[in-house]
């Protein structure tokens, strides 16, 4: 492989058109990008550079570089396709539309099975302090999730309150924002990116969908360093590459205690001394939480019947 010194590594912050949009790792998000080949290698063994792949390149004579090697990811997401991502922020709204904690236990899920690390971050709080309504919610939350560990960020895009403290956790990492549609996904972005500009949904309605369909994934660099991916991540969620018995292990607070079950391979369902059920009994596993796992594998199994 050639190497004439002038190797770098990078990321690769945009694919497009057979094009890969490299950044140095050093220097920060002002540092312009090498619009970049991937080298013919990574053809013949069925490899291709991802958005977000940390990548050793160099320039070429044409003004343009070539990617030599990625190097190892640390999490591949397929929807959308970026690696090395490391925090997923779950976007729900207080209200508007209403929180659905099945919805949010089934992205934890998901995050849990790809090796992110999530982040609750409730969005809308004006809507809660104007009338009251999302005020339960917001207690239903610290509740349920702070004892299990979760990060949880309360903000509103519209009055810019809880954005600093989230853009601050946001720093020197790759981030995916996910959610339903209309919780104020692109807001937030807007909020934390000056400069971004997304559409938000009273444009995009106008426009039509295919909002997210057409676009390409391109990381935005912040403040602080770190990149957020400028699309929604997670959008289809079905359970179809995650194996029944991999769901127990996507909630933390049964996965501590799956090991003080009795029977291994124990599903926390059924199973007299399940360490799990015993911690529902007594109050310490939040009952909509099992019932969402219950739930989930019942789901899954139909699924595989189906298939
Ligand atoms: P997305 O579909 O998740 O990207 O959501 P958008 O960012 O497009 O927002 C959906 C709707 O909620 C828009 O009408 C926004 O103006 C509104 N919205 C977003 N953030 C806030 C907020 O913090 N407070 C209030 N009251 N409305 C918001
Ligand atoms: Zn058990």
């Amino acid at each position: 492989m050639s190497n004439n010194g002038m190797e770098q590594i990078g990321r690769i912050v945009k694919a497009l058109s057979g094009y890969y949009y490299v950044r140095p790792e050093q220097g920060g998000a002002a540092e312009p990008t090498l619009q970049c080949r991937a080298r013919g290698i990574f053809k013949k063994r069925g490899e291709s550079p991802l958005v977000g792949d940390l990548v050793a390149y160099e320039p070429t004579e044409n003004g343009e570089g070539a990617v030599n090697r990625i190097l190892p990811r640390t999490t591949e997401l397929v929807r959308p396709p970026v690696a090395n991502v490391e925090l997923a922020v779950l976007v729900f709204s207080v209200t508007e539309p209403t929180l659905n904690l099945q919805l949010l236990d089934k992205f934890l899920a998901h995050v849990e099975h790809a090796g992110l690390q999530p982040i609750i971050c409730l969005s809308k709080l004006d809507l809660a302090a104007k009338d009251g309504t999302g005020a339960d919610t917001l207690a239903d939350i610290e509740r349920i999730y702070r004892p299990i560990g979760y990060e949880i960020y309360s903000t509103s895009s519209l009055r810019h309150e809880g954005t600093g403290e989230l853009e601050a956790r946001l720093a020197g990492r790759l981030s995916v924002f996910a959610g339903q549609s209309g919780v104020g996904k692109s807001s937030l972005l807007n909020s934390i990116v000056p400069g971004l500009e997304l559409h938000t949904a009273a444009i995009s309605n106008k426009l039509g969908r295919g909002k997210h369909t057409t676009r390409h994934v391109e990381l935005i660099g912040i403040a602080g360093g770190g990149y957020v991916a400028d699309t929604p991540g997670f959008s289809q969620l079905d359970f179809q590459e995650l194996g029944v018995d991999e769901l127990s292990g996507c909630f933390p607070e049964f996965r501590e205690r799956a090991g003080a079950c009795k029977f291994r391979g124990c599903t926390h369902t059924h199973e007299p001394f399940c360490a799990v059920l015993e911690a529902l009994e007594n109050g310490e596993i939040s009952p909509s939480r099992h019932e969402h796992y219950l739930l989930f594998l019942a789901e899954m199994k139909d699924k595989k019947r189906r298939y």
